[in-house]
């Protein structure tokens, strides 16, 4: 069984970011800029765009912060897009969901210039993705596309059974692993809540995607010895022993599984990290268009 490390392999990506920045701005060109706005106070939303501000600064880029209040309208909020639309300075820049309930997120994410869309939300990223075209990819499933790659695991002609459809992991991850690429070329069944059949699916697929928010749910008697396992989800449940009293479990019961499987994601450190790199990924290619 093979550890699929997304620290380790994320901060090696990170790396050639930083030194890429550094040629780039050798030859006099301009650092990356990105942007991200944050309408309200929700604490993991704030928790992930600090983070986000962080990794800029450590691989070099130029970032901004544009702090909203809860009580923005839509229309004020679309006015600051147009904005970040508009600034020549700002490479690519990202609105942190969820937005309060009185904002038509899909609005949002439409407004948002498609060139600019590095979080690769926008409809156009999103059919340019299905057909195969360059693109900015949305960050999770990129990232387990890379961790695939940097591995080397086999994907051609596997079947992959990808759990869960969300607009931002599970629906573009299907559609990632059955492109005529590599990763890809895989035979995928993408399973939602309403699929009966899911435990004989599971001990079926060579791979499986698990992006459904349930700790624990895939257990060792619904895989198959050797299968492929990557696990995106991260559910905070309490745990007195810690010092921050919770701890992050995954989707999939990584003490059994793993002694079936022959790669697996662990939970921290598995697709979390690689989703964090995919952003800074997407915003040097939004400046790469330009060079
Ligand atoms: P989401 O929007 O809540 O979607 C969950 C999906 O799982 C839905 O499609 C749902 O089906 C399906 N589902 C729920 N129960 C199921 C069951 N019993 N059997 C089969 N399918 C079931 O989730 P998400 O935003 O994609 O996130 C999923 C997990 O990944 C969460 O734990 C989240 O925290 C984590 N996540 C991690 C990262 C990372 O970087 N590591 C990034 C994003 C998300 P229906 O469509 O029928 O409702």
């Amino acid at each position: 069984m093979i550890i699929l490390d997304g620290k380790k392999t994320s901060q090696e990506i990170r790396n050639e970011i930083a030194e890429e920045v550094k040629t780039i701005s050798a030859k006099g060109g301009k650092k990356p800029h990105l942007a991200a706005v944050l309408v309200g106070n929700n604490g993991a939303s704030i928790t992930y765009v600090n983070a986000k501000i962080r990794d800029c600064e450590e691989v070099g880029y130029t970032s901004s912060l544009i702090k909203l209040s809860e009580t923005i309208s839509e229309k004020e909020l679309l006015q600051e897009v147009a904005k970040l639309n508009a600034d020549e300075d700002v490479d690519g820049f990202i609105v942190q969901l969820p937005l309060p309930k009185h904002i038509d997120e899909q609005k949002v994410i439409m407004a948002i210039n498609p060139e600019k869309d590095v979080d690769g939300f926008h409809p156009e990223n999103l059919g340019k993705m299905a057909l195969n075209l360059p693109s900015y990819l949305p960050a999770t499933p990129m990232g387990i596309m890379d961790l695939l790659d940097r591995y080397n695991v086999e994907t051609g002609g596997k079947h992959c059974v990808v759990v869960g459809r969300s607009h931002i992991v599970g629906l573009p991850a299907s559609i990632l692993m059955g492109r005529n690429s590599y990763p890809g070329n895989a035979t995928v069944t993408l399973t939602h809540s309403r699929t009966t059949n899911l435990k004989e699916l599971l001990q079926d697929a060579d791979m499986i995607i698990a992006a459904l928010g349930k700790p624990n749910f895939i257990t060792a008697d619904m895989v198959k010895e050797g299968v492929v396992i990557i696990d995106v989800g991260t559910t905070r449940v309490v745990d007195k022993s810690k010092k921050s009293g919770h701890r992050l479990v995954g989707d999939v019961d990584f003490k059994e599984v793993s002694k079936k499987a022959g790669f697996i994601t662990p939970v921290p450190g598995g697709v979390g990290p690689m989703t964090r790199v995919s952003l800074l990924k997407n915003t040097l290619m939004a400046v790469r268009k330009k060079l």
